[in-house]
C-alpha cells in the first residue's frame, strides 16, 4: 500500500481522506512527529495548501522519510460580501474563535438580501517532482441564525443546497458526501489513480 503524508493534524480531516482514498495509507503529523507552527501566510488557499505541503515536505525530507505529502486549506466564501471571509476564515474576528467569527457573518449579512455562498478546498500534493492542485467547491446560503452543532467553524450557519440543511443538521456522512474538501479529496484520488 503506498504512503502518503498528511500534512494535517485534525483527526476529522485525516478520517475523510481515509474514507475516500482507500488504497493508501496516511501519516499524519502527530505520526512523523512534526510540531511545528506553519504559519499561513498566503493570500489565496492555493498558497496555503502549498506552504504546508513545502514545510512538511522538507521536515520529512531531513529525517529521511521519502513519501508525497499532501496539505490543505479551505474557507467560506460570502458573495455579498466581497468573498470574505474567504482565505481568512479561521481567523475572521481576530482571534481564532469561531462563535465569534460566525457572529460577525451574521452581523456582516444583516442587511443583505443575497446570502448566497460558498466553501472552498485546495489540496496541494507534491512528490518532490511535481506539485498538483486539486479544488472542490460546494454551494449554499447563509442562515439568519445558528442551526445544529457549533462544534466545527460555520457549519451551524452554511445551509446546504445539496442537503437543505445546515452542515451543523447533517449527519457527517450526508455531509463528507457532498463537502467541498470532499470533492478536491475524489479529483486527488481519481488523479493517483489514473497514474497507476
Ligand atoms: P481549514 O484550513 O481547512 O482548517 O479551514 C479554515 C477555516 O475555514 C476553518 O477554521 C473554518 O472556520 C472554515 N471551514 C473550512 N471548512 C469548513 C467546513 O467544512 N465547515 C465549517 N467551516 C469550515
Amino acid at each position: 500500500m503506498k504512503t502518503i503524508i498528511l500534512a494535517t493534524g485534525n483527526s476529522h480531516k485525516l478520517k475523510e481522506f481515509k474514507q475516500i482514498m482507500t488504497d493508501y495509507e496516511f501519516l499524519s503529523l502527530k505520526d512523523i512527529e512534526f510540531d511545528e507552527d506553519i504559519e499561513e501566510t498566503g493570500d489565496t488557499l492555493k498558497e496555503n495548501s502549498k506552504i504546508k505541503v513545502d514545510a512538511v515536505y522538507q521536515f520529512c525530507k531531513d529525517k529521511g522519510l521519502n513519501y508525497p505529502v499532501i496539505g490543505d486549506d479551505s474557507g467560506l466564501f460570502i458573495n455579498a460580501l466581497g468573498g470574505d471571509p474567504g482565505v481568512h476564515s479561521a481567523r475572521y474576528a481576530g482571534d481564532h474563535e469561531p462563535s465569534k467569527d460566525r457572529a460577525k457573518v451574521l452581523f456582516n449579512l444583516k442587511d443583505k438580501e443575497d446570502r448566497s455562498a460558498y466553501m472552498e478546498c485546495t489540496i496541494c500534493y507534491y512528490d518532490g517532482n511535481e506539485y498538483q492542485f486539486f479544488v472542490g467547491q460546494t454551494h449554499g446560503t447563509i442562515a439568519t441564525e445558528e442551526l445544529g452543532d457549533t462544534s466545527f467553524g460555520y457549519d451551524c450557519l452554511f445551509m446546504s443546497d445539496d442537503l437543505g440543511k445546515t452542515f451543523g443538521q447533517a449527519e457527517s456522512d450526508e455531509k463528507n458526501s457532498i463537502s467541498h474538501r470532499s470533492r478536491a479529496i475524489k479529483q486527488l484520488n481519481d488523479w493517483l489513480n489514473s497514474k497507476k
